[in-house]
Parts: structure tokens; sequence; C-alpha cells
């Protein structure tokens, strides 16, 4: 019986979980479950998973929270704050941690879960991205095992033999990560100059978070995850392709030196990779529909555009520029997606503020986690900065 924290529980991610989690529960318990601010959305959840611990990460809401659990008569702790995700991502009532809460505000819980040597259950790509060497040795410390949720990442733990070997000596070539293209592939940048945040949020295959959706338009997802592919697998920047498949039925592939080339199938549902994850090195029913190839008829694949999508260069650079370049990417991406869902920001601008934010701090080395997060504000600062110059 694995014991799971679910962090972020409310959101898409944390559905598809619970949805898994409930169809076995002789396999999986959620024992902790997590959300931001909407205590009425946690207490639900409660009354049906009837988790040990509660957490709501807004301290205000903890008396909320509280009171609530209570009326409705369940046995659920309450607990709130940072510190309380850290303490229960490394704490008894758990020995898998699902990594799901969006952004930055993930990093310290799936840090903490890594050093515990929990068993990481990795959708929070933005903590990959902002803390890879921080997040290796915390994993090394532990000795727990990492299974990516990311479904691209995913499908490459599926196609690599027994998990993160060495590439080379196992003969890999590539890695050759898929793209959906989003909502606005095939669009010119003058396409793209009035889009709104609810065009950006509706993706053609996905239902997904506003702000992963919003990147998916961008390709910034794309970015982030080709820095995630390099952290998870040790793979080098120029060893990792981006490849448009508009269907999402191939969710990456790995490239072996012999020319064979595995794919992992199936259709566009985050099922297939939470049961994946949950369950692995066995497999178990995820409720997805079968993929049915004939149905489908159609493959499609095209290079992608990054003289349109800019974020996706953009990634790479920072990447390949080091230190703490890709934390400074994903602080200005997360402050510049936050305006422009707000309505404060043009479409086209979001890669505008990312390019000149990296523009104004050079990278440092990544050395721990106080002095990151306190990179992370600068650059959060200096994005905020550059939107006030350019944009209001
Ligand atoms: P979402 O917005 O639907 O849910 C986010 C969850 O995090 C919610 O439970 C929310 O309450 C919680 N949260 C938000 N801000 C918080 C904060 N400051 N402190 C604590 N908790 C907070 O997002 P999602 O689509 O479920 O994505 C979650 C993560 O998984 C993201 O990192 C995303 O990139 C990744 N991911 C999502 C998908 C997908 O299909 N949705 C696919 C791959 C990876
Ligand atoms: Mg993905």
């Amino acid at each position: 019986m694995k014991q799971v924290a679910v962090l972020g529980a409310t959101g898409s991610i944390g559905a598809s979980a619970l949805d898994v989690i409930a169809r076995h529960p002789d396999r999986f318990r959620a024992g902790v479950l997590s959300a931001h601010r909407n205590v009425d959305a946690l207490v639900e959840l409660c009354a049906r998973f009837r988790p040990e611990l509660a957490i709501i990460a807004d301290p205000a809401l903890e008396g909320a929270l509280a009171r609530k659990l209570k009326a409705a008569g369940l046995p659920t702790a309450a607990a709130a704050g940072a510190d309380a995700l850290t303490e229960a991502a490394a704490g008894p009532l758990c020995d898998t941690v699902l990594a799901a809460i969006v952004g930055a505000a993930g990093l310290a819980s799936t840090l903490a879960a890594a050093r515990a040597g929990k068993r990481l259950l990795l959708a929070n790509k933005e903590s990959a991205v902002m803390a890879g060497p921080l997040l290796l040795e915390a994993l090394r410390a532990g000795g727990g095992v990492l299974v990516p949720v990311d479904s691209e990442h995913n499908a490459i733990f599926q196609c690599l033999p027994g998990g993160r070997p060495e590439l080379d000596r196992a003969g890999v070539r590539r890695l050759i990560l898929t793209a959906s293209g989003g909502p606005f592939r095939g669009r010119t940048r003058a396409d793209l100059a009035a889009v709104t945040p609810d065009q950006a949020c509706a993706h053609p295959n996905w239902r997904m978070g506003r702000k992963i959706s919003v990147d998916s338009a961008t390709l910034m997802n794309k970015g982030l995850e080709v820095i995630e592919a390099h952290v998870l697998f040790g793979a080098a920047p120029e060893a990792i392709d981006v490849v448009v498949h508009p269907q999402s039925l191939l969710h990456s592939l790995v490239e072996y030196t012999d020319g064979s080339v595995l794919a992992e199938l199936g259709n566009p549902d985050m099922r297939t990779a939470l049961a994946h994850a949950l369950a692995w090195p066995e497999r178990v029913e995820a409720g997805v529909v079968p993929l049915d190839l004939a149905a489908r008829a159609q493959l499609g694949f095209e290079r992608p555009d990054t003289d349109t999508f800019r974020c996706l260069p953009l990634a790479y650079q920072a990447l390949r520029a080091g230190g703490d370049a890709p934390a400074l990417l994903n602080a200005a991406n997360e402050i510049a997606v936050e305006a422009f869902l707000a309505g404060a920001l043009p479409f086209l601008a979001i890669a505008d503020v990312i390019e000149a934010t990296l523009a104004e701090l050079p990278p440092s080395p990544v050395v721990d986690a106080e002095t990151l997060v306190h990179r992370d504000l600068t650059a959060r600062d200096t994005a905020r900065r550059i939107m006030r110059r350019a944009f209001c």
C-alpha cells in the first residue's frame, strides 16, 4: 500500500492523480492533500479521500480549514503554510509525494521529498528547471527514486533502459520531445499581437491549469521541458530536440545510435503518466480510453517555428548559459505569464520580458536553495521593472 501526499490536490494534475488513486484503494491511499487558497475544494476532497492531513498553503486560512473539517465531521488534521508543506513532504504520513503544485512555489516541498528519500512523482517541472543540481543532490542524499509525470519525460523514462542510465553507455543519441504546438500553431507574429488569455488557454488536446496552458501557447512549456530533460536524464542541450506533433499521441521519443527510435504512444490523458508513475515498475488500469490508431488515421510532424515562438530558443539559451540562468528564465516567465493572464501584458511581450531579464542578469553558479530563492526574487523584480518601463 503506497501512502501518497498529493501536493496541489485541487489542480488539474491533482484531480487526475486522485482519479487513478480512487480506482485502486487496495494499492494507493491519499494520506496528505494540499491546496493553495480554495478551502472548500480541499474539504470536499477530504470528505472523499479522508486523508490524515490537509494543508492550505495560505497561512491566513488555517482556521477556516480546521473549522470546516470539523463541521464536516472529518478526522483530518489541518495545517497551513509553506513549512507545513515541506514537513509533510518529508514526514511519516507518506512514502510517495506527487509534486503537483504549479511554479516556483513547489520547489521547497519537492526538494524536501527528495532529501527524505520519498518516491518523488514530479509534475512540478519548474523545480527541476530552477534547481536541477540541487534536486539531483537531494535525490542522491535521500536515496529515493524520481519518476517523471510530465508526459514527455514519463515517455522518455519508459523508452530508456532502467530509468536514468548513462545515456552514452546506453547507446542513446538523442531525446526527442514532442510538442503539440499549442492553440496558436501555424499563426504569424501579426496574428498573435492581440490574442487574449482565454484564447491562449484553449489548448487543442489537453485541459490544464492556466499557467501551463499559456506556457504551451508560447512554447515556453517545451523550453522548460528541454531543461527538465537535461536535468532528469543528463542529456546535453544538443542531444535534445523538439518536434511539433499536433495530435499529441506520441508523447516523446528516444533515438539510439543503431537508428532505432522508441516512442511511447497513447491518448492525451495525464492519467496514463500518473498511473505509470504511481505503480512503477508495475502497471495499473488508469481509466484512459485505449488508443485506436486506425480511427485517428493521421500522425503529423513539423519543425517548431522558433521565429514566432521565441520562448523555446530563449530556454535553450538559458540552458547553454548554465548556472542559475534557467531559474532566472523561469522566474521572468512566471511574472510575464501572470501579467498576461491579468490582461496587463501583450502575448508577444512575454518573450521580450524574459529576454531582457536574462540580458540584465548574468548567471551565477547554483550553490544552495537560499541563494537560489534570492536570485529568483531578483529576477522577478527585474522582470516587473522591465514591464513597467516598456508596457505601462
Ligand atoms: P493547476 O493550476 O491546475 O493546479 C495547481 C495546484 O497548485 C493547485 O492545487 C493549487 O491550489 C496549487 N497551488 C498554486 N499556487 C500555489 C502556491 N503558491 N502554494 C501552494 N500551492 C499552490 O496546475 P496543473 O495544470 O495541475 O499543473 C501543476 C504542475 O504540473 C505544474 O508545474 C505544471 O507545469 C505541471 N504539469 C501539468 C500538466 C497538466 O496536464 N496539467 C502536465 C505536465 C506537467
Ligand atoms: Mg509536458
